[in-house]
């Protein structure tokens, strides 16, 4: 039986996100009770976001939308007057920001320590050198790269008591491996008690919140990085957990024979060059999980698996030949079924 459903569409341009806003809607269904699917996209933080709620009340999916601006308002390195564009802009000087922004770089420090800084949340000065949706396809040169090089070094942020961020003057910070994991965590606390269920997919950070309106559990698909767009490799069942994938295949360009995509080596200031295509993390935060995806890419398979296995974290990595890897255990906690092989 097709269940009634409410669409709202979106688009968005994330560096005028205040600016332009295009909403088209059916008219709302019922009185926003019962197990209806209300379902929405929109495009945030550089991603396009898909919302699907069972059961929620009139109003929820506008709420939704607002989370999205406030917090690209505040993270998105491209909004003037953001956080994250205080702390990039305020040429070594201490900064006050919000106790959010302090929360997500506290975290993020502490990957970029436990991951030997693969995970490094001052990144920016390499990802500037870097253009993977323009279609220019360059390389930086190595005198780029070696004056950027010594800029990327978390150490060197500052995190002070009253939730002040120091950075020395020429790095700049990007959350973009981490942040969307932090706004699924906060959305799906938002709407947990509000919904019998719902699926928050943030571009590959994905929440399934509660359960679906038969009693079972959500099934998410796994994206295979050797396949197509839509195609998985497998499927995993959950509940009340977020699964995120990293993956070389979702921003990149190849030139000679190498594949470049978003996700950097900081020692190196190129892209990941490990045998993983892609890394996915099962996880109440999403924030860690996001930061987690992001680090195992370049960790490559065998440190991954003993960092995850150490953390007492759950994930699938996927080498860029199909072989997938579960953390121990993995099977025990969730169902997992593999849909293809290579
Ligand atoms: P996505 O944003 O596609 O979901 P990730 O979570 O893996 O993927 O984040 C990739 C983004 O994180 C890049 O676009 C860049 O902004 C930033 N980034 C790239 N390399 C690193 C790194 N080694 N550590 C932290 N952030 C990174
Ligand atoms: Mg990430």
């Amino acid at each position: 039986m097709p269940l009634p459903s409410k669409q709202l569409l979106r688009p968005f341009s994330s560096l005028l996100a205040a600016l332009v806003l295009l909403l088209s809607a059916l008219p709302a269904y019922g009185a926003g009770t019962g197990n209806e699917r209300t379902s929405g996209t929109g495009f945030y933080f550089d991603t396009v976001v898909t919302i699907i709620l069972y059961g929620a009340p009139d109003g929820l999916m506008e709420e939704i939308w607002n989370d999205c601006e406030y917090y690209e308002n505040l993270l998105s390195k491209t909004v003037p007057g953001s956080d994250v564009d205080r702390i990039n802009h305020a040429g070594g000087e201490t900064v006050t920001v919000h106790p959010e922004t302090w929360e997500i770089l506290r975290r993020a420090k502490e990957v970029s320590d436990t991951s030997g800084h693969a995970f490094s949340v001052t990144i920016a000065p390499l990802t500037a050198l870097w253009d993977f949706t323009g279609g220019t396809n360059r390389m930086p040169t190595q005198t780029e790269l070696e004056s950027a090089l010594p800029l990327v070094n978390d150490d060197a942020l500052v995190l002070g008591d009253d939730f002040t961020v120091t950075l020395p003057e020429g790095m700049e910070i990007d959350l973009g491996g981490i942040a969307k994991g932090y706004i699924a965590d906060k959305i799906a606390e938002h709407v947990r008690d509000r919904v019998l269920g719902a699926i928050l997919n943030f571009g590959g950070n994905v929440y399934a919140v509660g359960i679906k309106p038969d009693n079972t559990a959500f099934r998410v698909g796994i994206r295979d990085p050797l396949g197509g767009e839509g195609e998985s490799i497998a499927v995993v069942t959950l509940a009340d957990l977020s699964v995120v994938t990293s993956g070389i295949y979702e921003r990149f360009f190849d030139l000679g024979g190498v594949r470049y995509h978003h996700i950097l080596d900081p020692k190196t200031g190129i892209s990941a060059d490990s045998d993983l295509a892609s890394a996915t993390i099962v996880s109440e935060s999403s924030m860690t999980a996001d930061a987690l995806a992001t680090a195992c890419i370049v960790m490559g398979r065998d440190a991954a698996l003993d960092y995850l296995t150490g953390l007492g974290m759950n994930g699938i990595l996927i080498t860029r030949e199909g072989e997938i890897t579960l953390t121990p255990g993995f099977e025990d906690l969730f169902p997992f079924t593999v849909l293809r092989t290579y």
